[in-house]
């Protein structure tokens, strides 16, 4: 069911069901994409009317972040949890070993992937990744063909927002990949050179300021989460007059 959050129409679902439903397109034929917004790229897509149909157009419409989970009980219209987009891709590692589905790696600067593979592999060593490229490319039409060369059933995109929504729909049907994410800093995450909140600030919802306080440089960003949650506000008002 999906629960329209300022425009973005989210899967309002718990991170079973959206691993479930990953499960199944992998087993498709039919080529998807998965994108995981936070509060600054609904905000991004409040004043970008292409950029938010590149959203509404994905298969799967995951909730990452607090920031979404805030705005959509302001607008009474609860989502079930947060869906961090590097937990799902996590969580969906275990299952492409399991099933022998197999993994490419594409986003962040040269070497990350390779460093990330190897962390994936420290869990899952019977995880096929069978191809990496980083996201620094001049050409896209190089990268399409070492994609395809290999087939692979899931593909990472993480080139950062709006590049890899762009990515993904622009390329749906000429690649011959089953499902692609967005999936952001995801492959700095899992190399390990950007570390994650402590798991107290994450259930604390405080995962925005660990960010803010490691990567300063973020700040002007990060005023989209609140400005985000200031429109859900002025909506809400408005809504109840
Ligand atoms: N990136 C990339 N190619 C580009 C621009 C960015 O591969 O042309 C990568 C960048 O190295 C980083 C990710 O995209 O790994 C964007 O990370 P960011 O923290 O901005 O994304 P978020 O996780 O906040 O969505």
């Amino acid at each position: 069911m999906k629960t329209e959050i300022m425009g973005v129409r989210f899967d309002n679902v718990t991170m079973s069901e959206a691993l479930s439903f990953a499960a199944d397109i992998i087993e498709n034929d039919v080529p998807a994409y998965c994108v995981t917004p936070n509060s600054e790229i609904v905000y991004q897509a409040m004043h970008d009317a292409d950029f938010c149909q590149l959203l509404n157009d994905a298969s799967l419409v995951l909730p990452d972040g607090a920031g979404v989970l805030l705005g959509a009980k302001i607008l009474k219209k609860p989502l079930k949890e947060k869906v961090a987009g590097i937990d799902f891709a996590a969580n969906l590692l275990g299952i492409l070993e399991k099933k022998g589905k197999t993994l490419y790696l594409l986003g962040s600067k040269p070497g990350i992937a390779e460093l990330a593979a190897e962390k994936m592999h420290e869990k899952h060593p019977a995880l096929k990744i069978v191809g990496m490229a980083d996201g620094y490319y001049q050409d896209e039409a190089p990268v399409i063909e070492r994609i395809n060369a290999v087939k692979p059933d899931v593909l990472f995109v993480c080139l950062g927002a709006p590049k890899q929504e762009r990515f993904m729909k622009a390329h749906l049907d000429e690649l011959k990949v089953r499902f692609m994410i967005g999936l952001g800093g995801s492959l700095d995450g899992f190399a390990g050179t950007v570390k994650r909140a402590p798991k107290w600030m994450i259930r604390l919802q405080l995962e925005w300021l660990y960010r803010l306080i490691k990567e300063p440089k973020r700040f002007k960003r990060m005023l989209c989460l609140p400005k985000f949650v200031w429109a859900t506000l002025i909506k809400r008002m408005k809504g109840s007059k």
